[in-house]
């Protein structure tokens, strides 16, 4: 076992603050991450602030991990000492169910190990990012492209994937109208995937604030949802709307924007219940899913892709000790669009 730097939450209400970890001794396939940088992420709040109920304190948060190989096992052929590698949300899986086997990690049907708040094969607590060091199975690290900084690598290990693999999924592309709710982490990303993915792109936030952002990283369209008109004039629209927003929202109000056939998928992972009145679906066929990060090849995937369409998030970097502060910015949507944690902060 190591000790290492971390930042954790102790409570639901308390600031998070500075915590020593132990990283498990590197196993035949297992590398050492060097952590560099690490995202942000609304999950990382919902989490430790136990919107979603089973927290066990103290827990550093952080799924949104670029770093650098340290070390790596015996038996290790993926990764070498010195490589640029990426972790997302989660740290392993059974491997053998068939979402393993399909690829489909975040499905596991034995319930994937996720980079924090987990308890492992090894019956310890999993620790995130805002840490300087990570332990994982090297099938559970994705290479980061050397065309992207790792500073804006680390968003889309969670952002990234969350937002492409639905766009994927449900097929955006040319002839595609794809709305995305809520210009945060995650609907900045997937403006900019479903505008390279070749579809006609509409964003929907609250006001017009961010409107010139949202344009410039390839929204065809941008509408305040504070404006009763823009559900009057954008009616049976779309054929698929993402939410990724935090918060409860009217969702029939929405349903009632898609076209025959549309899906609206909810990334979005509000702690209450959303009510969904069922003439919303039936009157035009249309469907209400859900949808979980991806699993590890498309997040190698996403990865690829963006490096090669130029796709990057915005971040606002900043030190571990201004990581309060950050978390109160997200809950007050005023983030443009990433926080990134600059981890050497924390060897200080
Ligand atoms: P974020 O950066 O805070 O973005 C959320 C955006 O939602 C805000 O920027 C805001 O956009 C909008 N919003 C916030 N409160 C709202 C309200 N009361 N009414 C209407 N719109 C509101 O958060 P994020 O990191 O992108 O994460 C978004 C959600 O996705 C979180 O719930 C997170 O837990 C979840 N998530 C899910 C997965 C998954 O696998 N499904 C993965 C990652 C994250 P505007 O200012 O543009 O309106
Ligand atoms: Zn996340
Ligand atoms: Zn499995």
């Amino acid at each position: 076992m190591h000790d290492v730097h971390a930042y954790a939450a102790f409570s639901a209400t308390d600031p998070l603050g500075p915590l020593t970890i132990s990283r498990r001794e590197v196993g035949p396939r297992d590398i050492l991450i060097d952590i560099k940088y690490c995202g942000i992420c609304h999950s990382d709040i919902h989490h430790v602030r136990g919107d979603w109920g089973g927290v066990t304190y103290p827990v550093a948060p952080g799924h949104e991990i670029a770093g650098v190989v340290a070390a790596v096992g015996d038996e290790v052929t993926r990764h070498t000492v010195g490589d640029r590698v990426g972790v997302g949300c989660m740290v392993d899986s059974c491997r053998a169910c068939p979402s393993c086997q399909k690829g489909e990690e975040q499905y596991c049907h034995h319930g994937a190990t996720m980079t924090y708040g987990s308890v492992d094969r090894y019956g310890e607590l999993t620790h995130g990012g805002y840490s300087t060091h990570l332990v994982v199975p090297e099938d559970f690290a994705v290479r980061i492209p050397e065309a992207l900084d790792l500073s804006v690598a680390a968003p889309i290990l969670c952002a990234g994937i969350t937002t492409y693999s639905p766009l994927r999924h449900w097929g955006a592309g040319p002839g595609k109208k794809v709305a995305i709710v809520g210009m945060g982490g995650l609907g900045h990303m997937a403006v900019q995937l479903a505008h390279a993915m070749g579809a006609e792109v509409t964003v929907l936030s609250q006001t017009l604030n961010k409107m010139q952002d949202g344009l410039s990283l390839g929204a065809d369209h941008y509408h305040a949802t504070s404006d009763p008109e823009t559900f009057k004039k954008l009616a049976n629209t779309f054929d698929l709307i993402l939410n990724t927003v935090s918060a409860r929202l009217d969702l029939n109000a929405y349903l009632s924007l898609l076209a025959v056939d549309g899906t609206l998928v909810n990334v979005g992972a509000p702690s209450e219940p959303l009510a969904v009145q069922v003439f919303s679906l039936l009157m035009k066929r249309r469907s209400f899913a859900g949808s979980l990060i991806g699993g590890i090849c498309e997040t190698q995937e996403v990865l690829d892709f963006c490096a090669e369409h130029g796709i990057a998030p915005r971040i606002e970097l900043i030190p571990t000790q201004k990581i309060n502060e950050a978390f109160e910015r997200v809950l007050a949507s005023d983030v443009r669009y990433r926080f990134v944690i600059d981890i050497s902060t924390l060897k200080k």
